[in-house]
């Protein structure tokens, strides 16, 4: 496995590739969500890379940057045993040089949900993962459905960009309790770390009640408020029931939709999501 930073080092190691490139990317603290990505990638792609990369652009001021945890001996260990490539891991000088001046920017499906809650997020990441498709490109590019907004909004920037590359968005990987994986969920106490099953809870009480033909969509949205509010711990920031593409608010439930939701459990801001029909 091999282990690169510089831009013409990742060019370069690709080159070397021949036959088909997966890329997954990462902010590194990998979990088996990451891993379940790059187990992914490995099946289908001959040559697996993956970034690590804590990109500054994608956190607001007064988010978790400086304290966003990091442990890359480990990762590196968790990664080598799968049978990955390549890791790219670009220092943020390599990523935005001084004078750096390019952004992308998807506009629409950016904006509801975790774009109104984080300005200028999305911002970062799409400028970050345009970045990283033009190091390493690859045939396919592996995202969680964890980040249901990010996958949307990579979607669409693909699209409208033209990059060749496949996004292949893969399942939520849970905590037998239900917590869906996540690096963040190390800043929780252990009191907090029970408190959190709740957001499962919630769209598990949604998705129960749209099984049982429920199709208005404001009843749906209650019924996750309602569960989320017997947990005193829980500070709910948004809950949204709409449509899976756009993520536009729906009125009546219909085709693919997307239950969503970010909840503060102490500081720790944490999001989950299903996906119905
Ligand atoms: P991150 O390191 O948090 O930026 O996540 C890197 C990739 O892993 C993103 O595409 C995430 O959606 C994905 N991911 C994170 N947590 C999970 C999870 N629990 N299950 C599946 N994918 C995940």
């Amino acid at each position: 496995m091999k282990v690169v930073s510089t831009i013409s080092e990742i060019h370069s190691a690709r080159r070397s590739f021949t036959g088909t490139v997966g890329l997954v990317p990462t902010m590194g603290y990998l979990h088996e969500g990451h891993l379940s990505l790059i187990r992914r990638a490995r099946d289908e792609c001959d040559h697996v890379v993956v970034s690590i990369f804590v990109n500054p652009t994608q956190f607001g001021p007064n988010e978790d940057l400086s304290k966003y945890p990091r442990d890359l001996d480990r990762d590196l260990s968790l990664i080598k045993p799968l049978g990955t490539d390549l890791v790219w891991m670009p220092t943020a000088e390599i990523m935005y040089p001084q004078g750096y001046q390019t952004w992308v920017e998807v506009e629409k499906v950016t904006r509801p949900l975790e774009g109104a809650q984080r300005p200028g997020h999305f911002k970062g990441v799409t400028t970050v993962v345009a970045k990283l498709f033009n190091g390493v490109q690859p045939h396919r590019a592996y995202f969680g459905q964890k980040d249901a907004q990010q996958a949307a909004v990579i979607r669409q920037m693909t699209r409208d960009l033209n990059f060749p590359v496949e996004i292949v968005v893969c399942s939520i990987v849970r905590e037998p309790d239900g917590l869906a994986m996540s690096s963040r969920n190390v800043y929780l106490d252990p009191e907090q770390r029970k408190a959190a099953t709740i957001l499962y809870q919630a769209l598990s009480a949604a998705k129960e009640l749209y099984e049982a033909g429920e199709r208005n969509a404001t009843k749906v949205r209650a019924k996750m408020k309602e569960v989320l509010a017997g947990e005193p711990l829980a500070n709910v920031q948004y809950v949204s029931c709409a449509d899976y593409d756009t993520l536009e608010e729906l009125e009546e439930i219909k085709g693919k939709t997307l239950l969503s939701m970010a909840v503060f459990i102490g500081k720790t801001r944490l999001i989950d999501n299903f996906v119905l029909g």
